[in-house]
């Protein structure tokens, strides 16, 4: 995984943003004050300290958490991040969306999220894998295939999931593949997992251009950040038959109105870096995102549509692939210029409804083929959207919102069910 520059952004509070969401959706469904401050808060939160021996002999102590937000619907799942800038507020804000995303394309999960403070790429390969299995050490009692279920995310990679899978399965004295997703294919991972973000996105996209009554063969499309979601996007785009006018990573990006040659700009990311397009088609990441283009990919970044260039996205749909890309501010700004947001918990739920399936087939011992889970992604992703842009258009609101009322309205349904509230 490349490097996310977030040092570069101011990032707001995710935590103080999640409530204001809440808020807004709770409001519309009339929810009682007692289930809204429920949904602000974590179920459970574990901190944990713990010892990883380096390859010169000393020890360093980490810090880490795991945060359980909601398992009303089901166990928590959600991914588990290494990075420098892991704080318990992020990790608490990251459980909570994860509990909405799987709200909103229908899983039976509520949110959870893990970090470790550290900067992997300080680590050599062994101290990475002590590093792993430690914190997985470290959490085990928490989680499990029918409790929480953990997940790549920021710096954490499939053989991260591996060391952690087996780790877990030594504690327990049997495989237990099914503690946790994102695995390489040979020890239980799912076909299909790692184009599912992008390919979740461009179902989503798909059902988006059919109500604008727009053919895809004539869309322009520009795109924030070539990593895992961004790159994999584009070229499922570009195999469908649209114009990719516009792609970027964190040293800035490449634009033609004519269309990139989607090829070469692989090739030259894989050789060395995409800017060697030609120095006459440089154009900045602040650019990119105010190109006239029929949709708009953010696939890097938090909080890079703002306030400030809002009033002149020209995008008619933008398909928030990266996880909150947009501002409350900038939402604003943009559901009255009339822009579809096709909100991240919805965009970009292909890679949890994927690691969903990967978690079934852990289950039933019994494997899918490519085709069959690209599938079972499409049919949820049309469905998850149509229902957002249906309810959408029923209270007058924007799809973000709707997307909110969607899982706020499950997961309370689920807690009453269960005596909770
Ligand atoms: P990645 O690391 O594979 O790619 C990130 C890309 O962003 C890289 O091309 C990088 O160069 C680029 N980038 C970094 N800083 C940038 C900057 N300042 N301006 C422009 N581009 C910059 O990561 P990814 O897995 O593709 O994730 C991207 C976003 O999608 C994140 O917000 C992530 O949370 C979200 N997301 C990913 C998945 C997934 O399954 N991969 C699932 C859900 C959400």
């Amino acid at each position: 995984m490349e490097t996310i520059q977030r040092e570069q952004t101011e990032v707001l509070n995710p935590y103080e943003i999640v409530k204001r969401q809440i808020d807004t959706a709770a409001a519309k469904l009339q929810l009682p004050e007692h289930v809204t401050e429920l949904l602000k808060r974590p179920k459970r939160v574990l901190s944990v300290s713990f010892p990883v021996r380096m390859d010169d002999g000393s020890v360093r102590i980490f810090e880490g958490y795991r945060s359980q937000h909601n398992d009303a619907v089901g166990p928590t799942k959600g991914g588990i991040r290494f990075h420098p800038d892991v704080t318990i507020d992020e990790v608490k804000a990251l459980s909570m969306w994860m509990t909405f995303k799987c709200g909103v394309v229908g899983l039976p999960y509520g949110g959870g999220k893990g970090g470790v403070i550290v900067d992997p790429r300080t680590l050599s390969k062994g101290e990475l894998e002590r590093l792993s299995r430690a914190f997985m050490e470290a959490i085990a009692d928490i989680v499990g295939p029918e409790r929480d279920i953990p997940a790549p995310d920021v710096y954490t990679t499939p053989q991260i999931m591996g060391w952690m899978m087996d780790t877990f399965s030594r504690l327990r004295g049997h495989n237990s593949p099914g503690v946790i997703t994102g695995k390489p294919i040979i020890i239980g991972g799912s076909q299909g997992r790692n184009a599912a973000t992008a390919q979740g996105c461009v179902y989503a996209i798909q059902s988006a251009l059919e109500d604008i009554k727009l053919p895809i063969e004539k869309a322009k499309v520009a795109v924030q950040g070539f990593g895992n979601a961004g790159r994999i996007a584009a070229r499922l785009l570009t195999d469908l038959g649209a114009t990719v006018v516009a792609v970027s990573d964190s040293r800035g990006g490449v634009y033609d109105a004519n269309g990139l040659d989607l090829d070469r700009v692989e090739q030259l990311k894989d050789e060395a870096t995409i800017l060697d397009y030609g120095a006459s088609y440089h154009i900045s990441n602040e650019q990119l995102l105010e190109l006239d283009v029929d949709i708009l990919i953010p696939a890097a970044l938090e909080n890079v549509i703002t306030q400030e260039n809002a009033p002149r996205v020209k995008a008619r749909i933008i398909a928030e692939a990266a996880n909150g890309p947009t501002t409350p501010e900038a939402d604003a700004i943009l559901n009255k210029n009339g822009t579809i947001v096709i909100p991240d918990i919805l965009a970009n739920a292909g890679g949890v409804t994927v690691s969903y399936f990967e978690w079934v087939q852990n289950l039933m011992n019994y494997y899918w083929s490519e085709e069959e889970v690209l599938e079972k992604l499409q049919v949820n992703m049309v469905k998850s959207y149509n229902a957002v842009r249906d309810l959408a258009k029923e209270y007058g609101t924007d799809l973000r919102t709707a997307a909110y009322m969607i899982s706020l309205q499950r997961v309370t349904e689920a807690m009453r069910a269960r005596g909770w509230v």
